[in-house]
């Protein structure tokens, strides 16, 4: 095995990305579950009853709110799931525990649909509430409250002994609540959403992951029928959480790149401190990439550039400023000490040289290719680089940046692929 130069960083830095990436997955979920499960086994539902009779609502009309703002209506679609099964589930227990066959059909029913439902919203492609396919979607959650009524009433197929049926005997099944066929559901929906996240590591596919096991506690809750009320709002609560962090999160991480965008950068000037210096890097002859290749080509080389940005050592923060243009912080460096850190990163971007992926060649349709010259298989990508610093000449952030700028601007003057303070 080829022994790896410099093993600590490489495990300090592994070990930080995977802590990164269990913080990410478990914040908020993980602790609103927690909080959710105290409340239960500490009794303090029953406690405090004026909980469950006051936070589903609140949570119901800030999820539609939500929902409605950012136009969402995936997050829509499951607080109107989670509170008709959650209102349900109360009205069928309000009339007396153990009371009725319908009561127990209402449970199993909806213990059986709920995570089907979840799966199918979490496959929803989000566009937006004035879409004709919402119509249907509302009309198929109808469908399913019509189809439980008319098994309360007629029983047909015996699909109310289907339901409750126990496939596997085995005490270990036991201690919960929930009936087989409803569980095989829940675990099924579960590996599949897992599955997804995984690929993904997106926040609402996370979000769906915790709305499932949230449930998953609801329905288990037994004779704790509040508690079954506070699980499930907390299950919408998550949704909601998911969908402002990933809304406030557009705003400052910049899609393509992954950077943070010129909004962070621009917040990061306002706490700065007295020592600092600013980097303005924009890539060479950009525009080429674009006319040769397509822009699809050009979005890659700005990917490119970005993850070496990211990975520069020596303190730096990169944002994306806008376009082809990268900004650098250096806090508590002056210009410089930050230059041999800034010369690093113009060497690495220099010896990287970018391939052009097959998949984009092909992409191409016949009468757009002769439009691009015929694609090379390697490209050089070089970056320009201005750098600037206060120490007292310059009055406010804006005078270094601009002062960066002009930098640039020389750099490119002198022949690109150059620093020049
Ligand atoms: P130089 O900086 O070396 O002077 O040359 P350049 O070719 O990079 O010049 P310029 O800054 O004028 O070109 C910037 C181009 O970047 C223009 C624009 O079409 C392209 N561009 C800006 N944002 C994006 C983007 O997000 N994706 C792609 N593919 N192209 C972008
Ligand atoms: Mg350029
Ligand atoms: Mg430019």
């Amino acid at each position: 095995m080829p022994k790896l130069k410099n093993p600590k960083f490489f495990s300090t830095r592994a070990l930080s990305v995977a802590l990164r990436g269990v913080f990410s997955f478990l914040v908020p979920g993980a602790f609103l579950l927690l909080i959710a499960f105290l409340l239960h086994r500490l009794f303090l539902v029953e406690k405090l009853p004026f909980l469950t009779r006051i936070y589903p609502y609140v949570v119901w009309v800030a999820g539609v709110l939500v929902a409605w703002r950012f136009n969402r209506s995936q997050l829509f679609f499951v607080i109107l799931l989670l509170a008709a099964a959650d209102r349900s589930l109360f009205y069928f227990a309000a009339k007396g525990p153990g009371k009725g066959a319908a009561a127990n059909i209402v449970y199993n029913a909806i213990s059986f649909l709920l995570p089907l439902n979840l799966l199918f919203i979490s496959m929803m492609r989000e566009k937006g509430f004035l879409e004709k396919r919402n119509l249907w979607r509302l009309g198929l959650i109808a469908f399913q409250t019509i189809i439980i009524v008319l098994i309360c009433v007629f029983k047909p197929w015996n699909l109310d002994l289907l339901l409750k049926h126990s496939f596997i005997k085995s005490p270990a099944f036991k201690p919960l609540h929930m009936a087989q066929p409803a569980l095989f559901v829940f675990g099924l929906v579960f590996l599949i959403l897992a599955a997804r996240y995984l690929l993904s590591r997106g926040v609402i596919e996370c979000g769906f992951i915790w709305i499932l096991v949230l449930s998953f506690f609801a329905l288990n809750t037994g004779k704790a029928r509040a508690a079954l009320t506070i699980y499930l709002a907390t299950a919408g609560l998550t949704l909601v959480i998911s969908v402002v962090e990933t809304s406030l999160g557009l705003a400052f991480r910049d899609e393509l790149t992954g950077l943070p965008t010129r909004r962070a950068f621009n917040e990061a000037l306002s706490n700065l401190g007295s020592r600092y210096a600013i980097a303005m890097i924009d890539i060479d002859f950009f525009k080429r990439f674009n006319d040769r290749y397509g822009h699809q080509v050009g979005d890659q080389v700005l990917r490119l550039v970005a993850s070496k940005l990211e990975q520069a050592i020596g303190g730096g923060k990169a944002y994306r400023y806008g376009g082809e243009e990268f900004a650098m912080i250096f806090q508590g460096k002056d210009a410089g000490e930050s230059i041999p850190h800034l010369e690093a990163l113009r060497q690495v971007v220099e010896e990287s040289k970018f391939i052009i992926r097959s998949k984009e060649r092909r992409s191409r349709k016949a009468k757009n290719r002769r439009k691009y010259e015929k694609p090379r298989s390697q490209e050089e990508v070089t970056i320009s680089i201005g750098v600037a610093d206060d120490q007292g000449r310059f009055s406010s952030p804006q005078d270094v940046i601009k002062a960066a700028d002009q930098a640039l601007y020389r750099a490119k003057e002198e022949g690109r692929n150059r620093l020049v303070r």
